[in-house]
């Protein structure tokens, strides 16, 4: 997918207006939703890992719910929850905003739309003014603040509309979100180094000056080597990186795999070890410059980032056939609630 999109975007017109939005959906995106509301280092070492997600910390206040004037385009549907619509003008977060939703609420809000929205629209140059997006949300009691319960986005680029459902599959730890054909938002790795997460939440195509892939997990979830490897180096950086890890596939001795955040490293990872594909070597944490729990996932080819969505293979998980129906019969409820049908 990320192959495509960038040959998508060297075939795109040059309509200035969009070359102009581009630009600017790209800059403001970084600037109103990854970024926190602290000031940044002006320096970042070669590991340095800011969790820049939209979840800086909500004080008490920020919990207040918003909106007693609903705007035209915001409703609240059956069961507590809410929907929105609008049409964007640039970046997600202003025109959520330009769309009538209060700032705090758009910025939340929006950061947890991209999360969604990146893995089928480039974020960068493939936003066009007047592609309509509508949400069914709900506030959570959560660092994040709002749980997106469905989500409906029409690309004039790809001229298609693209549905995200978010569903709770029995017997698994963590809902997810899938399409209306009950296939997964999201790519899933071979050889993860998480066997369990709640979801991506920062991939490289989202935000380029960061060097790996965020999953969110709680911590002690368990980090798995993805390939057998020999161990490089552990705990370097601490106040930036916490307890990390840093190993050498031994098929790719130059490439060397980070993990950064952890909890802890597990006994027996010591440096210069061997250890085989699927040993436990530690446990996802939300130690150093980290404002949730997660593991932050980084392969390096000398200074040279590589995209784990590259490096391992890739595949998209369906929900299995006995799930499908009440997945659909869930779906079919949310669509009707969506503010167009
Ligand atoms: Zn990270």
């Amino acid at each position: 997918m990320i192959r495509k999109n960038r040959s998508m975007m060297r075939r795109a017109t040059l309509n200035p207006m969009v070359i102009m939005a581009g630009g600017a959906i790209f800059m403001a995106l970084v600037a109103l939703v990854f970024w926190p509301r602290n000031t940044r280092p002006k320096a970042q070492q070669n590991t340095l890992h800011l969790q820049r997600a939209s979840v800086a910390a909500p004080t008490q206040a920020a919990r207040v719910q918003p909106n007693a004037q609903d705007t035209p385009s915001q409703t609240t549907a059956s069961g507590g929850l809410k929907t929105f619509q609008t049409t964007m003008v640039g970046p997600i977060s202003l025109s959520f905003k330009k769309g009538g939703m209060e700032t705090k609420e758009a910025t939340f809000l929006s950061a947890l739309a991209a999360r969604l929205l990146i893995w089928r629209v480039n974020l960068r140059n493939e936003i066009r003014r007047g592609d309509k997006i509508e949400v069914i949300y709900r506030p959570v009691d959560t660092q994040s603040l709002y749980e997106i319960i469905a989500m409906r986005y029409n690309s004039t680029k790809h001229n298609r509309s693209y549905a995200f459902y978010r569903y709770q599959e029995p017997g698994r730890r963590f809902a997810a979100y899938y399409d209306a054909e009950g296939n997964e938002i999201e790519q899933k790795l071979r050889n993860a180094p998480l066997r369990e997460y709640e979801q991506v939440t920062s991939i490289l195509k989202m935000r380029p000056k960061h060097k790996g892939v965020d999953f969110k997990a709680p911590v002690g979830t368990k980090l798995y080597l993805p390939f057998r490897s020999r161990v490089v180096r552990t705990t370097w950086n601490f106040r930036f990186n916490g307890n990390c890890l840093e190993v050498a596939p031994l098929h790719k001795p130059n490439l060397r795999i980070m993990f950064l955040h952890l909890q802890k490293i597990a006994d027996g990872v010591k440096v210069g070890r061997v250890l085989p594909a699927n040993a436990v070597i530690g446990y996802v944490g939300n130690t150093g410059r980290s404002t949730a729990p997660h593991l932050h996932y980084q392969i390096m080819d000398g200074r040279k980032v590589i995209d784990p969505f590259r490096f391992h293979e890739t595949y998209t998980r369906a929900l299995p056939e006995e799930q499908r129906a009440a997945f659909q019969q869930h779906r079919r409820q949310l669509d009707l609630q969506f503010p167009t049908r």
